[in-house]
């Protein structure tokens, strides 16, 4: 029912506001008459129900539901927003029983979003190569290694990167016939060419292509028929001098169940992976993105302190990014608020917790100990030498910054010692980092190695 209502409910409040503040919601019950929402915070339920009730009320209303109230239940919301995985490939609409024409490339590509350019790919250290690599490619001429593979986690540029290069070889070349393809609508298109018998003619437009992306190239792992399709397209293209550039979530030896041939052949060109995001990128492209949100919203202000604060403490990938800044805008906007750090933590609390997971006090009590050459049983015991006791305290005060850890619980990892022990340890590391560059430099570098 909620997915029915969706369409309504976001031509009632408008697509932005949907993403940024519906979209993590879902519907957990309806019952005499109040709809029980499921909503992943205290913060979203209450703006929720105070600014969208009604727009809510109505989509349910216009589905034949009996609902005249909201009601919210702090709740995480299943993966709702989740990118379309394998199963939506079988989702998609069963294709006409009948033979038509072969698409023409255009119709085959996916549509190729001018949004994402080079011009605004920010570069730093972990993209740097993948960058220089993809800017050569859409350059065209001479091939100089094919395949490119560009490898990496979630939201790290790979899409952005290949959408920036058809952009930029189709307007240099207007004549080029350039093809992007997630994995899954290769897939799909050539599942539904076998379907209607135009098994040739799907070959062939593959093999006259110049440019040929597989976007998340994983998801043929497994599937057999395509990866045999697969397969023979690509070598044609190669044969023929064609660029393919191909993207997978890790570098193709580490691809299961993908046939080895195909796993040697990915390997032939250049393998380039994106790095996760370091402070520094992070930083950057925080600013980029606030440069152009302050255009949709001019007057806000925003402290270079909730920029950094950002940087450090989402470091999942750039999309968390993106839709952190998104919704302080809108938050800022709508309540005519200038964007701070207190704001920013209320606003964000559940992206926030979300990217605490990442780090946990074990993790940063092991780096520490490594770090400086020290065993963690001697990190975490009872001695008091100044050699253990230092490191001690800068393992308490990142638990402390990184972690959503309370100080009793950090001091139950700490061998059970008291929380105003760590407290002490908290704030010894503040003062020397403010006294003491090196020692400062040393808990940046720490926590860098912890994000990264
Ligand atoms: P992937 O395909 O690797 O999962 P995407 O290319 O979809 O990641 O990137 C996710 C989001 O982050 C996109 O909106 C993209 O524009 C943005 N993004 C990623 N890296 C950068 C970067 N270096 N500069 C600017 N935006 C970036
Ligand atoms: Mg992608």
């Amino acid at each position: 029912l909620w997915a029915q209502a969706r369409p309504e409910l976001e031509s009632l409040v408008g697509a932005n506001n949907y993403v940024t503040w519906l979209a993590p919601l879902s519907l957990r019950a309806i019952e005499g008459g109040a709809a029980d929402i499921a909503c992943p915070t205290r913060f979203l339920s209450d703006w929720v129900s105070r600014h969208y009730a009604r727009p809510i009320i109505d989509a349910l209303t216009a589905q034949g539901a009996a609902v005249e109230r909201v009601t919210f239940t702090v709740a995480a919301a299943p993966a709702a927003a989740a990118p379309a995985g394998p199963a939506a490939a079988g989702a998609r609409p069963a294709a006409p029983a009948r033979p038509r024409p072969a698409p023409r490339e255009d119709e085959l590509s996916a549509p190729i979003d001018t949004r994402f350019t080079f011009d605004n790919f920010i570069v730093g250290k972990p993209n740097e190569l993948a960058h220089a690599a993809a800017r050569r490619v859409a350059e065209g001429g001479f091939v100089t290694f094919n395949p490119l593979f560009l490898y990496g986690g979630v939201g790290l540029g790979k899409t952005h990167l290949m959408h920036a290069i058809a952009s930029e070889r189709r307007s240099r070349d207007p004549d080029a016939r350039v093809l992007y393809l997630s994995a899954e609508q290769f897939m799909y298109r050539f599942v539904q060419a076998l379907r209607e018998r135009t098994v040739m003619d799907f070959k062939e437009l593959f093999r006259t292509v110049d440019l040929l992306m597989v976007d998340d190239v994983q998801f043929i792992a497994g599937k057999d028929s395509t990866q045999e399709e697969f397969f023979h397209t690509f070598n044609a293209l190669v044969d023929q001098g064609k660029q393919i550039v191909i993207s997978a979530d890790r570098a193709p030896g580490e691809i299961k169940d993908l046939e080895d041939r195909i796993k040697s052949r990915l390997s032939c060109g250049l393998i380039v992976d994106l790095h996760p995001t370091d402070y520094e990128l992070r930083l950057s492209i925080l600013q980029s993105k606030t440069d152009l949100f302050r255009a949709t919203y001019p007057g806000l202000q925003m402290g270079q302190g909730v920029l950094e604060f950002l940087a450090h403490r989402i470091t999942s990938n750039v999309r968390v990014l993106e839709g952190a800044l998104q919704r302080l805008f809108a938050f800022a906007s709508l309540m005519g608020r200038e964007i701070d750090l207190d704001m920013t933590q209320e606003c964000l609390t559940d992206i926030l917790r979300a990217s605490d997971r990442k780090v946990s006090v074990e993790e940063i009590q092991r780096k520490v100990a490594e770090h400086y050459n020290i065993r963690l049983s001697d990190l975490v015991g009872p001695k008091r030498v100044r050699t253990l006791a230092r490191p001690r305290q800068i393992a308490m005060y990142l638990a402390k910054q990184m972690t959503s850890r309370s100080l009793p619980e950090i001091g139950r990892r700490f061998g059970g010692r008291d929380h105003t022990t760590i407290m002490h340890g908290v704030r010894k590391i503040e003062e020397l980092c403010a006294a003491d560059n090196s020692l400062a430099e040393d808990v940046q570098l720490l926590r860098r190695a912890l994000e990264a």
